[in-house]
Formats: C-alpha cells, sequence, structure tokens
C-alpha cells in the first residue's frame, strides 16, 4: 500500500460555527475519522502545518508547506495538502515552483462544505484526492476537486459555492474521477531530478486597471515593491492617459520587473496586438501569455526570490514549469 503524508492547513473542510462564523478547528485525526474508507486506499501520516481560513495563507506559509514536502520526501509515494478553497489556487501554483520536476503527486483539495455536514463534498474530495496521489502514473502538483484533476498551475476559484468550485483555466482537465476510477486525459512528462526551493519575494504589487484609474498609487508605492503584475484589458493594454503609462515607465526604469497579464479570464495575453500594449514594449515588459494570475503572482514571488540577476530573472519566468505556460 502506498504511504501517504497528509499536509494539513485548514480550511472550511475543517472548520466548525462556534456562533462567530466558521472557523477551522478539527484536527487532521478527526477529519480522517470522518472518512475510514481512506484506510482502504493508502498508509496515511498526518502533519498538521497550521489551523486557518485560507484567507489568511501567506507566501511565508507556502514556504513552510515546500518546506515540509521537502522533509518528508524520502519517506512518501505522495502527499495530500488539505487547504481552504479561496486561495488554493495560489497556494498550487506556488507550490508548482517551490516543488519542480517532482515524480511524487502533491494533491491539493478541501470542500465547500464541512466534513460534518450531511450533504458535504469533502468525503467525495478527500477519496479522490488519495486516489489520484496513490496512483503510480500521478506527478506533480494538482488541484483535485469535484471529481477533477487541475494542473497546479492552471487552477482558478470561479464557483464560491457550488460543488465545482474550481476551473482549468486555458488548459484542458488532466483527469477526472469517478468512483476511484481514474480517467486521465493528459500526463505532463517529468524531466530530471526533483527541485526544491524557497524564498517567496512577497514584495510584488497587483493592479487592475479600470476606466478612470489614477496613477496615484503606483507614484507612491513604488519604493515599497521589487515587482508590479498589471492586469491588463483585454489581450493587453496600458491605459495611456492620466500618467498610468508614465508612472509604468517609471517602475521599469527603476528596475522593478513587470508582467503583463489580462483580467479576460479565458485565451491569455499578447501585448503586441494593439498600440496601448506594443508602446510599452521597449520597457522589457515580462508577458503571461496563458498564465492564470494566481500563477503569474506565485511565479514572479518565486522568480524575484531565487534570481540572482535581471538575465536570470527573465529566463527563469519565461522558462515553462510544469505546463505553466503553452506559448513557446
Ligand atoms: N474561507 C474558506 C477558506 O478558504 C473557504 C473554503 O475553504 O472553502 O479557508
Amino acid at each position: 500500500m502506498k504511504k501517504i503524508c497528509l499536509i494539513a492547513t485548514g480550511g472550511t473542510i475543517v472548520s466548525k460555527d462556534g456562533g462567530s462564523g466558521l472557523e477551522p478547528e478539527l484536527t487532521p485525526q478527526e477529519l480522517l475519522s470522518y472518512v475510514p474508507e481512506l484506510k482502504g486506499i493508502a498508509e496515511i501520516s498526518v502533519r498538521e502545518l497550521f489551523r486557518l481560513d485560507s484567507t489568511n495563507i501567506n507566501p511565508q506559509h507556502w514556504e513552510k508547506m515546500a518546506g515540509c514536502i521537502r522533509e518528508e520526501y524520502g519517506d512518501f509515494d505522495g502527499f495530500v495538502v488539505i487547504h481552504g478553497t479561496d486561495t488554493m489556487a495560489y497556494t498550487a501554483a506556488a507550490l508548482s515552483y517551490l516543488v519542480q520536476n517532482s515524480r511524487k503527486p502533491i494533491i491539493l483539495t478541501g470542500s465547500q462544505k464541512s466534513v460534518y455536514n450531511r450533504d458535504t463534498d469533502a468525503r467525495r474530495n478527500l477519496i479522490d484526492a488519495f486516489c489520484y496521489a496513490a496512483d503510480a502514473r500521478s506527478h506533480g502538483v494538482y488541484i483535485v476537486f469535484d471529481g477533477t484533476a487541475i494542473l497546479g498551475t492552471h487552477a482558478r476559484k470561479t464557483r464560491t459555492h457550488s460543488y465545482n468550485a474550481f476551473s482549468s483555466i486555458n488548459c484542458p482537465e488532466a483527469a477526472v474521477l469517478q468512483e476511484g476510477r481514474i480517467i486521465r486525459y493528459f500526463e505532463p512528462e517529468c524531466a530530471g531530478e526533483v527541485r526544491f526551493y524557497g524564498n517567496m519575494n512577497p514584495r510584488v504589487l497587483s493592479v487592475r486597471p479600470y476606466p478612470g484609474i489614477s496613477p496615484e498609487m503606483l507614484i507612491r508605492t513604488m519604493d515599497c515593491y521589487d515587482g508590479l503584475v498589471i492586469e491588463c484589458f483585454g489581450t493587453s493594454g496600458i491605459p495611456a492617459y492620466g500618467g498610468f503609462d508614465a508612472a509604468v515607465r517609471a517602475w521599469a526604469q527603476a528596475g522593478r520587473a513587470i508582467v503583463a497579464t489580462t483580467q479576460v479570464p479565458h485565451e491569455g495575453s499578447d501585448m503586441s496586438v494593439y498600440r496601448v500594449g506594443k508602446d510599452l514594449m521597449d520597457l522589457g515588459l515580462l508577458e503571461a501569455f496563458d498564465m492564470t494570475p494566481e500563477a503569474v503572482l506565485a511565479k514572479l514571488m518565486w522568480v524575484l526570490g531565487n534570481a540572482g540577476s535581471r538575465v536570470e530573472l527573465e529566463r527563469m519566468f519565461s522558462e515553462r514549469v510544469w505546463m505553466d505556460t503553452f506559448r513557446e
């Protein structure tokens, strides 16, 4: 039987409402006691790292999760990370960069309803996650939720209440799970040895332009940040009025790493199409293409924390990690 390490971080799945709103309370052992079938799927050991609503997860928590996986890597065949759904897509992306080329699966799951609810989705998600983690053909980082496996770099929370909370963005779902059976649509290759990283640099500002945006925030805050993500309109245009584009130029000239992505959910960015994008290409902006904003943010923090030079930063950002961009 495969040995799987359950890493508990909190989320609705272990939450109860003691009168002040839902918050994580159950221990991992209590959680497992609701799903005795798991004993027939894998030999499970538990590491409880945090008991947090994932609203409170930050890059330091990602480093701790990756550190835990690194410490336990030799002793287990795979990992299941229990996590709140609200920031699960960010964590899945971050772990895809912090633990690369892992032949051992790292599966994130959680639920929309707490495990003790009669109509909970927790039982199904846990069983699916452990089946996926215990399967010899699984490797790398995925979210397994509502019967689908989504690459860690392509997941996005798209529903606040329904059981199908996550969508796979700009990439097909990797597999579906039906009563313990895994039907795989594709399997990305793992090339080379597993590599672990630490050092996420959280000094990244993310801005989402809107009609009427002023450059004030960019002008006042530049010294607080090393990187900037701009969730542009459409294929990627940056407003050319009111000094917004000039503020972006000032960030680039001050050596800040800037990534242009799109606020449109599907099909990705392309700065070369319109003048409002092309005019800024001389600044050496990095482009997200078909990455999700979650993956862009996590990758920029990882790159800023680990690159030794600007050239290395650009290379690391553009290199494909766990299928995070289809644009060659
Ligand atoms: N607020 C919860 C969390 O992200 C939501 C959930 O787990 O579904 O921790």
